[in-house]
């Protein structure tokens, strides 16, 4: 048996749970603070390196405040996550708007915002005209289609609706040079949960050749690529990370080759990393309600897919520990379960675990990225609070659990008298 590490001691999070109950989330502070230091420090080579924050995958401002501080900016795709970069106080290019089919709000407060546009088609660039008028920088977002195989959450490029196809690209950046525009950046994102580095490279391979003829057939210069997300974590026990130093060498050669040797450095490299900053370092701590014994064993959980939805959306793997149970034999299969009335409201099925019983708190691995942040509130149920681990131990929370009257604040009862 082959266990994942937790930063906590079950008297701990018995201590938090009376001021917090379960289920919550907990983040923290100190291995967040030191991975985003490593993913800078893996490509100090590159000046003007960053890493944009994709907030979709933690929408928390505290937790963007920290990556902030830390020198990343944040990619943003929606109003709301325009209005939190403005609130968390970061302004201009520290924010980059990669969006599809966006609405016209958006790009303008994007652009009042002096965020970098990411366009996602070429179709956007009279629709952007009209209603925000074009920047002095601009990205389009490249789909290479058949000549790069794509993973299994994002699909195959050819059948992603993101991006514009090399041919289009060409045109597009003429409009925009024709337009005026002198600054240029080109995005990709072909995998999401990707552990194999090889891929990036190949990633950032197929985007420096897209620079070099770009560049030379229609005079203009490049300030940045971005690599966009999707570097994966290994949310397996027996799955080794990415490494990040090996990946910042095979980017560098290729860096040399193509754009130092045909004179167009310096370009910055730019990712928007959610998963692989925040993704390893959040936990979501629940507790046992129920052990019931059918034709399966299963323990119920005070915790459901609204707090976590990724097992029951795409089967995937969270790993479980059962606090202080961690030396017993894990021998007895489980099907963990949430309370929704939907039969998919599993984090694990037949997943060999200690005995347990009514009580015992678990804690849910890797939910620091892509997990409070797709919480719904089908059959009622209420999302949970966010809490954070400081550097020196202290516990504090940055998002209240939802209550019955967040619940219901969208409805007007009182029209029901004389309905
Ligand atoms: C979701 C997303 C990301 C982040 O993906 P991760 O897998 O969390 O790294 C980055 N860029 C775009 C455009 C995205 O949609």
């Amino acid at each position: 048996m082959i266990g994942k590490k937790h930063p906590f001691t079950k008297e701990q999070l018995e201590k938090i749970a009376e001021t917090y109950p379960t289920p919550f989330h907990i983040y923290d502070e100190k291995a967040i603070r030191a991975n985003a230091k490593k993913f800078y420090n893996a490509f100090a080579w590159n000046s003007g390196f960053k890493d944009y924050y994709a907030i979709k995958a933690a929408p928390n401002p505290y937790l963007m405040k920290i990556l902030h501080n830390e020198g990343f900016g944040i990619d943003c795709s929606s109003m709301a996550e325009l209005k939190l970069a403005e609130k968390v106080g970061l302004r201009g290019e520290e924010i980059m708007f990669t969006s599809n089919d966006t609405p016209a709000e958006e790009y303008k407060k994007a652009i009042e915002l002096g965020a970098i546009i990411n366009l996602d088609d070429i179709s956007h660039i009279p629709f952007l005209e009209k209603h925000a008028g074009i920047p002095e920088l601009i990205c389009f977002r490249y789909n290479p289609g058949p000549l790069k195989e794509g993973n299994m959450i994002i699909g195959h490029p050819e059948e992603a609706k993101y991006g514009a196809t090399r041919e289009q690209l060409f045109d597009a950046y003429k409009i925009m040079r024709d337009k005026g525009v002198k600054r240029f950046g080109i995005h990709t994102m072909v995998a999401s949960n990707e552990l194999d580095v090889n891929y990036f490279m190949e990633t950032a391979e197929i985007l420096f050749e897209l620079v070099v003829e770009l560049s030379e057939k229609l005079g203009i210069r490049f300030e940045f690529v971005n690599l966009g997300g999707g570097i994966g974590i290994p949310y397996r026990p027996e799955q080794t990370p990415v490494d990040l130093n090996l990946m910042s060498e095979g980017i560098y050669k290729l860096y040399t080759d193509l754009i130092e040797a045909n004179g167009l450095a310096p370009i910055k490299l730019f990712f928007e990393t959610g998963r692989v900053i925040t993704g390893p370092y959040g936990y979501l701590v629940s507790r046992v309600l129920h052990i019931k014994q059918t034709y399966k064993k299963y323990a119920g959980l005070d915790a459901c897919m609204v707090n976590l939805m990724r097992p029951a959306l795409y089967g995937a793997y969270h790993h479980i520990t059962v606090l202080g149970k961690g030396s017993m034999p894990h021998q007895t299969p489980y099907d963990v379960t949430g309370s929704l009335c939907e039969n998919n409201d599993k984090f694990a099925i037949n997943r060999l675990l200690p005995e347990m019983e009514a009580g015992d708190l678990v804690v849910i691995h890797d939910a620091g990225a892509h997990g409070h942040a797709m919480g719904f509130n089908y059959n009622g149920k209420l999302r949970s609070a966010e809490l954070l681990m400081r550097e020196n131990g202290e516990v504090m929370q940055i998002r209240r659990a939802e209550t019955i009257a967040d619940h219901f604040a969208t409805l007007d009862f009182n029209g029901l008298d004389n309905f």
